[in-house]
């Protein structure tokens, strides 16, 4: 059984686990990761995934920037649910040079800076880590940004060899997220207790005030239509990299070929 043929047409309308397992029973423990910045998200997603299957894989992009926090998060979620986090670091010479021609916090000086940052230290690494699979999940949600409203449950990731991209929370939305997590005393970064909506690197990532958009704590000097790092966002053209939704009937049998 490949994914492409056992996307029922009403995946849209499958609840998270549902489309977990989905991903899970037709990919292959081994070949589905989830891609974790150990947002509250993810730590949703983390939860269901080992009620799903043993030990499922879980990576993460260690940029060299994060806040400790976020480590103190990987060490608790490895302990609780006794995963591994496979943890993907930016190439060193690549951050030396970088370092050395613009500056440990080039990122404040420009868009070029910061996106050419957010490439060395998240995309390229992102790009091995996806080297390793043939689907991810990611904790995407539509309610989070214009940019991420149109974000299928399951698509395929044109931006890398067309692997599958699951959002099982696409249809969530904050406050949903928050009772699972509570409900099921899911550990979380300790930084939301202090008004961190979203959390990323350390110094472009700060609180943000009552009524303010979730993700205004996000490169927050730079105008809010370019505040994606290149992960799920080209800031080339300036939109989000194509997440197809299923593939029409006709190109299943392509699609399915690859797996
Ligand atoms: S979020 Fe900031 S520190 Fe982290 S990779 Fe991007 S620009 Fe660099």
């Amino acid at each position: 059984m490949t994914l492409a043929t056992s996307i029922p047409n009403d995946i849209e309308s499958a609840d998270a686990p549902g489309v977990l397992e989905l991903a899970l029973g037709a990919l292959g423990r081994d070949r589905v990761a989830l891609a974790s910045s150990f947002g509250a998200e993810d730590m949703v997603i983390v939860d269901m995934l080992a009620s799903l299957v043993e030990r499922p894989r879980v990576f993460t992009l260690d940029t060299g920037r994060l806040p400790q926090e976020t480590y103190d998060l990987m060490d608790a979620t490895r302990r609780r649910y006794g995963i591994d986090v496979e943890v993907y670091f930016p190439n060193a010479i690549d951050v030396q040079t970088m370092v050395l021609q613009r500056g440990l916090n080039l990122f404040y000086e420009s868009i070029e800076n910061r996106r050419d940052c957010c490439g060395v230290r998240k995309v390229e690494p992102l790009g091995r880590a996806l080297a390793t699979v043939d689907g991810w999940i990611t904790g995407l949600r539509r309610d989070q940004i214009a940019t991420r409203a149109g974000t299928p449950k399951i698509g395929l990731d044109t931006a890398h060899r067309g692997i599958w991209k699951v959002a099982p929370l696409a249809d969530w939305d904050r406050e949903r997220v928050w009772t699972y997590l509570r409900q099921h005393e899911v550990p979380y970064n300790a930084l939301h207790d202090r008004g961190f909506a979203s959390i990323g690197c350390a110094p472009c990532t700060r609180a943000i005030e009552p009524g303010e958009d979730e993700r205004a704590g996000r490169w927050w000097w730079e105008e809010p239509a370019q505040r994606e790092c290149g992960i799920h966002f080209d800031p080339l053209s300036g939109k989000m990299i194509p997440n197809e939704p299923k593939r029409r009937d006709a190109e299943v049998g392509a699609a399915a070929s690859s797996f």
